[in-house]
């Protein structure tokens, strides 16, 4: 018997001629996930990945934490490998559902929680077999049959129950036969890299993070731009980004962040240009510098955080005044969700406590009393033409720092 991670990616297998390329981005993904946990041999084969660990010691909670934060796999199961053997798979059945049940963990805590099960001493379970190996003697269901019989003889607690059971003990039978009780879910979608790279906005709030984190998961490549307007935001809203761009580099294996100097910029718009045009102008000259920086690293798009309708420079007149500014496409992909979903998500990615700790951002600092809900760009461009904005824009660029997070 050898204990082995076997790993399911889904959507990946619709890709048809481009399958290969797919599954290898996410190898290489998995491989750069554990890497630092010891020596594994990384195999594909039918749709499933299979790590074996070179070591005994090997740390399999931990590479299981790491492995479902890696985009494009569907979910996760810690199995026993066996030889696709009748006997042999009686016999090691019998011995992890004895150690799976005298776990104290998701079964006992289910039947604690009122469910069926625990409270009278025994665990409802149920067989459920799958046979890739047309050539092993049994079918499945005959499989499942027996090997129910045999587990209710041979473990002690255990009660038949195909209906509501406490847990389900699977049976693969391949070429070699995978046992397991539990699959651990993650998150799906597309293997970082596969979708071209995109320049992310991100601010320290809740919103831009999620977003970088979507496209992410659409088998991006994320690079971030923070403006950062020193000193009037402090060192630890700096920090703040730092943090989150490591976060999310658990997903996007690497992020390179450009922390732009903003303060030029903010107090000219603020010294030159009208109250109510502050933010919408501010907003171009972001998009105006990312999309610059994202030509110069090869990035194809640009990505924020906003929702419609979520504050005044997000409403549908202030976006296109905004968009106007570049011409490299924007992907928002929080558009059309609730701040509620929004937050639900930043908590699922872990993003939402370091969000929400207080340390303003640029954008908090310059605001508005009354800022225009439907700006013209007409006006937005005359606003601007008061301003050395190509000169004030080059600055910004040429002292910019760049650092690499994740690697
Ligand atoms: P977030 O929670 O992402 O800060 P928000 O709801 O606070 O978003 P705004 O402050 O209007 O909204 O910003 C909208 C988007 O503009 C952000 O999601 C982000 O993509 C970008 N952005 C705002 N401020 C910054 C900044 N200081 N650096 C980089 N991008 C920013
Ligand atoms: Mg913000």
């Amino acid at each position: 018997m050898k204990k082995v991670i076997l790993v399911r990616y889904g959507e990946i297998m619709l890709k048809g001629l481009n399958r290969p390329v797919f599954e290898s981005a996410l190898m290489r993904n998995i491989k750069h996930s554990l890497s630092g946990l010891g020596k594994t041999a990384i195999r594909c084969s039918q749709a499933r990945i299979y790590i074996e660990p070179g070591q005994d010691d090997f740390d399999f909670e931990g590479a299981v934490s790491r492995l479902t934060k890696v985009l494009g796999i569907v979910s996760v199961s810690i199995v026993w490998k066996v030889a696709s053997d009748f006997e042999e798979i009686k016999k090691y059945s019998a011995e992890m559902v004895r150690e799976y049940i005298s776990k104290p963990g998701r079964i006992t805590a289910k039947a604690s929680a009122g469910g069926p099960g625990a409270s009278d001493g025994t665990f409802r379970f149920k067989v459920e077999t799958k046979r890739g190996n047309k050539r092993f003697p049994m079918e499945s269901p005959e499989i499942s049959r027996q090997l129910g019989g045999y587990l209710l003889k041979s473990v002690p607690g255990l009660k038949v129950d195909v209906n509501d059971p406490d847990f389900v003990f699977f049976v693969e039978v391949r070429e070699h036969t995978y046992l397991y009780c539990d699959i651990i879910p993650a998150f799906g979608g597309l293997p970082v890299g596969t979708s071209g790279k995109g320049m992310l906005l991100l601010s320290g709030g809740i919103d831009s993070p999620v977003a970088g984190w979507m496209m992410a998961k659409r088998g991006m490549e994320i690079e971030a731009v923070h403006f950062h307007t020193y000193p009037y935001t402090s060192e630890r809203a700096r920090d703040k980004v730092i943090t989150l761009a490591k976060i999310m580099a658990q997903y996007c294996r690497r992020i390179r962040l450009h922390i732009v100097p903003f303060t030029e910029i903010q107090l000219g718009i603020n010294d030159r240009c009208p109250q109510e045009y502050l933010t919408i102008l501010m907003r171009r000259a972001m998009m105006m510098i990312s999309e610059k920086i994202a030509a110069q690293n090869g990035a194809i798009a640009l990505i924020t955080g906003e929702s419609l309708g979520q504050v005044a420079s997000q409403t549908a007149e202030a976006m296109a005044v905004t968009n106007n500014a570049v011409s490299m496409p924007v992907f928002r992909p929080l558009i059309g969700m609730d701040k509620n979903e929004v937050v639900e998500i930043a908590r699922k990615i872990d993003t939402y406590e370091t969000s929400i700790l207080p340390y303003e951002d640029c954008c908090t600092v310059f605001v508005a009393k009354h800022p225009r809900t439907k700006p013209k760009l007409e006006e937005a461009q005359e606003y601007e033409s008061r301003l050395d904005l190509e000169e004030m824009i080059e600055r910004a660029i040429r002292d910019t720092e760049t650092m690499t997070i994740g690697d």
